[in-house]
């Protein structure tokens, strides 16, 4: 018997896995990607002679559907994990609070950390200690949680505002792209209960020692191509047939398919989807995008001390040695990572430069002296969905009203937050949707 058909568009790390789980189980699978090359959101470019990401990307030790993909790629040894998580915190003057763990079981991990946090009054520190007992015990399956932001919620418990920029924004901005004054509650909770007040190990830090289309899309194409993967890149979707059979067009051509597992951003899905799906496709629109900018900064000589350090009361919010990926000697090139960046998004490199390399000198006592051989920017206006409050319904799981058809991308109903972790996730859950659906038509 032929296998079925199965046609992934898109390849991300959502469509990538959906593709390999999916020829891993048997089918015949076509993967249809619109750019030049897979990875999706994670891909680096060479500018100014060096390797650079399109963002700094950092996974945790608890995502378990990532770091199984980067295995099935055969690339865990391409990334660093922390053994202990372990953040200095640095601010101007040369102060340093390292939020980091200990070995004792969560919450204790990290409660000597918060208590010496000395960005905060030792009363505030105690009060943070206080809510995030309150937080760990929150119901985030309940819809109120997902109508009210992380900001109004912590403030009700009676965190000031300083606790919730020194302390609390310093995770959630991170993780979930807008600060906690926009941030839905449930989403926060996620991130906190899952990272933070669960497991101990649960938060470690893991990055890539190599450039990220190193660690995502060049190998990618090499598992798919040896799962037996027909990929397609440089092969836009512009539409999903749903006369009588699935089918798919791209460029110019149509496609038959047993099933289709529609894996792009939700914007462009709100296009092609068919309105048989049953999609709220206005719903997909209104989940809206924040920005991502990165700074990659090529010193003359080491500035940075640490592989990488969150930043308080400077513009700098996370700043990632990138030297090894880069061949160069530690502590030289320094990405900036900001999230929730709409404020840098319309500045000039010159305006940049004239903001954040003072920064650097007021932060990093090194950097006064040091030349800067190079300073690029790299801007992704739509790097993820805005995790606002009331986007929590507008997410749908990977099932629509139309047989045959399925989601992914980071944007569905994972349950995490728009990370490389949903999106794997994500993929192989629409892959999984799919096989079943197929197993039961046989
Ligand atoms: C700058 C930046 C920093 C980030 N930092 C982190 C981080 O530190 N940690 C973390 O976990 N996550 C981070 N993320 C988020 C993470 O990268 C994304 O959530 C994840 O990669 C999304 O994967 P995806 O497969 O769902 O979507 P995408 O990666 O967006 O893939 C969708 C693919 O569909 C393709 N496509 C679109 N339209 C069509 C069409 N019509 N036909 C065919 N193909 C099409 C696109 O070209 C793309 O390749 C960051 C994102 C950015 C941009």
């Amino acid at each position: 018997m032929t296998p079925p058909h199965v046609v992934v568009v898109g390849g991300g790390l959502a469509g990538i896995r959906a593709a390999i789980t999916c020829a891993d189980a048997g089918a015949r699978v076509t993967l249809l990607e619109a750019r030049p090359r897979l990875g999706g959101a994670t891909f680096s470019t060479r500018l100014g002679g060096l390797d650079v990401d399109n963002g700094q990307h950092v996974f945790l030790r608890c995502c378990a559907a990532y770091r199984a993909l980067l295995a099935r790629l055969g690339v865990e040894d391409r990334v660093l994990l922390q053994p202990h998580l372990d953040v200095p915190v640095l601010a101007p003057g040369g102060r340093v609070y390292r939020l980091r763990r200990n070995r004792l079981p969560a919450p204790v991990h990290l409660v000597p950390s918060v208590l010496r946090f000395g960005y905060l009054p030792l009363r505030e520190r105690l009060h943070a200690a206080l809510t995030a007992g309150r937080l760990k015990a929150l119901d985030r399956g309940d819809p109120r949680s997902d109508e009210t932001s992380f900001a109004a919620w912590l403030t009700q418990q009676g965190e000031s505002a300083l606790a919730i920029e020194r302390f609390w924004d310093l995770l959630v901005v991170a993780t979930l792209n807008v600060p906690s004054e926009r941030a839905s509650l449930a989403q926060a909770a996620m991130v906190y209960q899952t990272g933070l007040l669960g497991e101990a190990a649960a938060a470690d830090i893991g990055w890539s020692r190599v450039p990220l289309s190193q660690l995502h899309g060049d190998p990618a194409a090499v598992a798919l191509g040896k799962a037996g993967v027909r990929t397609l890149v440089r092969a836009g979707v512009d539409a999903i047939e749903t006369h009588g059979h699935l089918a798919v067009r791209a460029s110019g051509e149509c496609l038959a398919a047993d099933a289709v597992i529609l894996a792009v951003p939700h914007a462009a899905a709100a296009d092609l989807l068919p309105g048989a799906a049953g999609v709220d496709r206005d719903g997909l629109r209104a989940l809206g995008r924040s920005p991502i900018v990165n700074l990659h900064v090529l010193f003359d000589r080491p500035v940075l001390e640490e592989p990488l350090a969150a930043g308080i009361a400077t513009p700098l919010q996370w700043m990632f040695d990138r030297s090894e990926s880069a061949g160069l000697e530690p502590g030289r090139y320094v990405v900036v990572s900001l999230s929730a960046a709409d404020r840098w998004v319309g500045c000039s490199r010159e305006e940049l430069r004239g903001v954040f390399l003072p920064a650097f000198e007021a932060l990093l006592p090194a950097a006064r002296d040091a030349r800067v051989e190079s300073f690029h920017v790299t801007c992704e206006r739509e790097a993820t969905f805005a995790a606002i409050p009331g986007t929590g319904r507008l997410r749908p799981g990977p099932r629509t009203a139309l047989p045959g058809l399925f989601l992914a991308g980071a944007w569905t109903d994972t349950g995490w937050p728009a990370t490389m972790e949903g999106a794997v996730r994500s993929g192989a859950a629409a892959a999984n949707a799919a096989l079943h659906a197929l197993d039961e038509a046989e």
